[in-house]
């Protein structure tokens, strides 16, 4: 079957579908210029991982606050940055009601950005701060980012970026309700993700097993494809979503937010 043929296709159960969970990863945001970790330009090319693990962050701060403000503060959240396509289709399909809630592996805030209410953060977000000695959260821009390590300013304690450093565990909540999720979906749509990163990795046979349609959008083939894809799409999230949306409306025209 051709690309265009499964596009057809995945539409058609798109447009009858009345409980759809997203389950998205770095892919989806690669089209807003943010580099996957992986791979060719991935971000472990240039930085060591070990600065991300949560016990080099407590023993070796100024180091590890180092790479964490130009990855993420530098990079990630300045202004330039935006959501794409693919990720103002899923904000529409909520809006619509069609679009139960977005799973993602994710820590850029794009789907929220992009209008999705109901996302549910597996790794967290770097756009928030945590005091790991009061529980005070702070949203980066009430923040000052210096090259020095970020304090509480209730408690004066280093602060944490909210999102999920090696050696954490994921968040409760964000987990439980991921599971509710894939667990009552009819439609689960995997986009932009290898696969590899566990126990996010898991979520997507829950709802396989529970009879959900899997559709597959990825540049690459993952480790779902030979096993729980139903419908594979290959190419680019930016791309292939706009063109699930439109096929849904039986419309040739973009819409105007894109
Ligand atoms: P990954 O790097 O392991 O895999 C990315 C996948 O996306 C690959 O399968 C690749 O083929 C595909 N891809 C690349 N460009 C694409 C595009 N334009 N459209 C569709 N697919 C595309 O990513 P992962 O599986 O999400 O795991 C990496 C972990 O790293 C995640 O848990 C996440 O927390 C973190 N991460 C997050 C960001 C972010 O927040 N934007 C960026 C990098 C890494």
């Amino acid at each position: 079957m051709t690309t265009n043929d499964n596009i057809s296709k995945a539409a058609e159960i798109i447009s009858k579908a009345k409980k759809i969970v997203a389950f998205t990863g770095a892919g989806i945001s690669a089209e807003s210029g943010i580099p996957p970790f992986r791979g060719e330009n991935g971000i472990w090319n240039k930085y060591d991982p070990d600065s991300l693990d949560i016990d080099y962050y407590y023993r070796h701060t100024k180091e590890s606050w180092k790479v964490i403000k130009e990855i993420f503060f530098d990079f990630f959240n300045n202004n330039e940055i935006k959501p794409n396509p693919g990720h103002y289709v899923l904000a529409e399909w909520e809006k619509e009601g069609k679009l139960k809630c977005v799973i993602t592996q994710n820590i850029d805030d794009l789907h929220r950005i992009a209008g999705n209410k109901v996302v549910h953060e597996f790794h967290g977000n770097s756009s928030r701060f945590v005091c790991k000695q009061c529980d005070a959260v702070y949203p980066l821009k009430e923040i000052k980012i210096t090259e020095e390590p970020a304090l509480c300013p209730r408690c004066g304690h280093l602060l944490k970026p909210d999102f999920i450093f090696f050696g954490e565990g994921i968040p409760q909540d964000a987990y439980q309700n991921s599971v509710e999720a894939a667990n009552d979906c009819d439609v689960f749509i995997i986009i932009g993700t290898s696969g590899q990163v566990s126990p996010a990795n898991m979520i997507p046979g829950i709802a396989k097993r529970k009879g959900a349609i899997i559709i597959e959008i990825n540049r690459d083939r993952s480790l779902y494809t030979d096993y729980i894809t139903d419908i594979f799409l290959q190419g680019k999230a930016g791309e292939i979503l706009p063109k699930l949306k439109i096929r849904n409306q039986g419309s040739n025209h973009t819409p105007s937010n894109y």
